[in-house]
């Protein structure tokens, strides 16, 4: 079947968007995923794996259940209400790998990609339009899902070519969260304290990792964790001066552990990788003030992050964490470069 080609397409992605009308395709309650025809702005890609947002499958697990059948179902149906995988709830999507399968006339001289490349997407499927024909496998503990379907990125669309040197599942893991070491590198100073929450998840060993480059010797970097494996395996690959047991959801524990840590000092800097919903003030109350608080966290409530802080009279910067960071692509792959452990450990978690 021949594909056909629509001109005038919007840089954005705003042609796609059914409703409600005038919106971008991330807030849009509805995008058009009639992906048998494309603009000529737009990449066609043939999907194999979608990586769901933590917070999301975490999310569906709890609506649904932990089984696989439901699971798929959930996601088919939030495919085929929104025309794009954007839970709901939470509000978050994911990302996918795929292949290149037609570059619109448009973009063929600006884009270096051509049909057959292997890519992964650099923007969220919140606001990706995608077309599953078939859910094939639920990886429930990588958050992956394994699937025939179509998508298209947009003449504006970030994406990344599959590094060569490493498994594509693990590429896919380790781009899904990449603003959040770059972001960390960027924050973190020489000598400073950071605190690290969710710090043994996929998100949080890499600011984690990151963190510590950056802190130095001087500085400290304090990790979190929630369940004592979670613990016991950021300890092993030492790359925090402490590790601790903490419920991120539980803020005075948070504040007492973190300022008898300290001397009463607090941290400097608090990075929130979780993926859980109320752990803004528990974030807060470890910060000093005029500290900075970085929410990676999708499940972060900007209202509770600000009237919180405010309730308890906490003077910090907080940063909504950007997906996308000036060159956060490479920062997170050369974390699983760099470190022979994390690159171990996440080759057994999603290879
Ligand atoms: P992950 O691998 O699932 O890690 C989550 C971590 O949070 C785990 O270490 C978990 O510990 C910990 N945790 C859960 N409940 C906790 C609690 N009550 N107290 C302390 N720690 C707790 O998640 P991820 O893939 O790194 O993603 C982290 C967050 O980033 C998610 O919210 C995700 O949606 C978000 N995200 C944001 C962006 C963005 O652009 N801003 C992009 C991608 C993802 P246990 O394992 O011990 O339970």
């Amino acid at each position: 079947m021949s594909l056909e080609i629509i001109e005038n397409g919007n840089p954005f992605g705003a042609h796609r968007v059914l409703e409600p009308a005038g919106v971008l395709p991330q807030p849009a309650q509805k995008v058009n995923n009639d992906l048998s025809r494309i603009w000529d702005n737009e990449l066609l890609i043939d999907v194999q794996f979608l990586n769901i947002d933590s917070a999301s499958f975490t999310q569906i697990k709890g609506e649904v259940g932990a089984d696989d059948e439901a699971i798929k179902a959930r996601i088919l149906e939030i495919v085929g209400e929104r025309g794009k995988m954007h839970n709901p709830v939470t509000g978050s999507g994911g990302m996918l790998i795929g292949t290149v399968a037609a570059v619109g006339e448009k973009l063929k001289e600006k884009c270096p990609l051509k049909v057959g490349d292997r890519i992964v997407s650099l923007v969220s499927l919140s606001l990706t339009p995608l077309c599953i024909e078939e859910i094939l496998e639920v990886k429930k503990d990588t958050d992956q899902v394994k699937v025939k379907a179509k998508a298209v990125l947009f003449e504006n669309s970030l994406y990344a070519k599959l590094p060569e040197d490493m498994p594509e599942t693990l590429a896919l893991a380790v781009l899904d969260v990449c603003g959040a070491p770059a972001q960390t590198a960027r924050l973190v100073k020489q000598g400073e304290t950071c605190v690290i929450i969710g710090a043994g998840g996929k998100s949080g060993i890499l600011c984690a990792w990151e963190a510590k480059r950056r802190a130095g010797v001087t500085g400290r970097v304090i990790g979190v964790e929630y369940s004592d494996a979670g613990v016991e395996s950021l300890s092993s690959l030492g790359i925090c001066d402490d590790v601790i047991k903490l419920d991120a959801t539980d803020a005075l524990s948070c504040y007492e552990a973190i300022s008898q840590l300290t001397d009463g000092k607090l941290a400097d800097v608090i990075i929130n990788c979780v993926n859980i919903q109320n752990t803004e003030l528990g974030s807060i109350m470890m910060c000093k003030d005029k500290g900075v608080v970085y929410f990676f966290s999708m499940a972060t409530s900007f209202t509770k992050a600000a009237l919180g802080a405010e309730g308890i009279g906490k003077d910090v910067d907080m940063i909504i964490g950007n997906g996308y960071t000036a060159g956060h692509a490479e920062v997170a792959l050369n974390v699983v470069r760099q470190s022979e452990d994390i690159r171990k450990m996440y080759e057994k978690l999603y290879v």
